[in-house]
């Protein structure tokens, strides 16, 4: 049925997802991690420093200063500030991350809801932003064309899902390429009002391309071109049935072989579906 295989994709692109989103975390949290034992130390130091100062206060001689050790010193009034607000951006890294999963966790919503499909967008490509930061020395560049949007009346959850499809064959269409094929390693997002009341997100990649006899497939379900364990065959057929059926909108495709492939989605701004 139509909610096994919205199950069934969701599980696969979930494999992927975790092992990329792990190593996101991973690094954010260990510098955290690392660092709070030193400000431990320094924070024992100070406060070994002002008992001391409280022993010895009586005495007109004592000079505070003699008794801190210039590194401590340095430590505390240049160091420490820097530590303290790149842990800070650490940790906000991390509430990113977080908020972009809860993006991702209900695809059989029951309601719609007026967003900007933007922050669907952005959810994704921060929840790829590990594959398209590795992908060989170069990076993957992903540029943003931008329009100001009205918000659309729409299952979030489900659009997001359809992003990161999207977005996840555009990378894997880039990396099946041979360093010697591969020009340049481009995503290019685009958005745009197509009338009063239709959007249009055009999602551009210069990877393979596909041959005519795969393009007229891609939408059915199970069609894969990828190796068993890697592709499911289901993410395009999924997106199909968000875009078109769920949400009265439009899924195309324009691609050849070599030159690149690009998705263009057009999903109408009002639910008079
Ligand atoms: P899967 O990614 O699991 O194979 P999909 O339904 O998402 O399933 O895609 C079906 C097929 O469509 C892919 O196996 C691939 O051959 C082709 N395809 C989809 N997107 C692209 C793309 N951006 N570039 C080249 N081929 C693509």
């Amino acid at each position: 049925t139509q909610q096994q295989l919205i199950q069934s994709e969701k599980m696969s692109s979930l494999g992927s997802l975790v092992a990329g989103v792990a190593h996101e975390i991973n690094n954010p949290v260990n510098f955290i991690y690392g660092n709070i034992t030193h400000v431990r130390e320094y924070t024992k130091s100070l406060l070994d420093l002002i008992d001391l100062y409280q022993q010895e206060c009586q005495h007109t001689s004592f000079e505070i200063k003699d008794c801190i050790e210039s590194s401590d010193l340095e430590f505390v009034k240049a160091d420490l500030p820097k530590i303290l607000s790149s842990m800070q951006a650490g940790a906000d890294r991390i509430r990113q991350i977080v908020l972009s999963l809860r993006n991702f966790s209900r695809l059989d919503e029951a309601h719609m809801k007026p967003v900007d499909i933007h922050h669907g967008i952005e959810s994704a490509l921060l929840l790829l932003q590990q594959r398209l930061k590795s992908f060989r020395n170069t990076g993957i560049d992903a540029i943003k064309d931008y329009s100001k949007l009205p918000l659309v009346e729409c299952y979030p959850g489900q659009l997001n899902q359809v992003f990161m499809n999207i977005l996840t064959n555009a990378i894997d269409a880039i990396e099946s390429l041979p360093e010697t094929k591969l020009q340049r390693a481009v995503i290019t997002i685009q958005t745009r009002m197509l009338s009063s009341d239709r959007v249009l997100i055009k999602i551009a990649d210069t990877g393979s391309g596909m041959t005519p006899v795969v393009k007229a497939r891609i939408f059915d379900p199970f069609f894969t071109t990828k190796p068993v364990g890697k592709g499911t065959g289901l993410g395009l057929s999924i997106s199909y049935q968000i875009i078109v059926e769920h949400h009265k909108g439009q899924i195309k495709c324009i691609s050849e072989p070599g030159k690149g492939t690009e998705f263009h989605i057009e999903i109408p701004l009002w639910q008079s579906r």
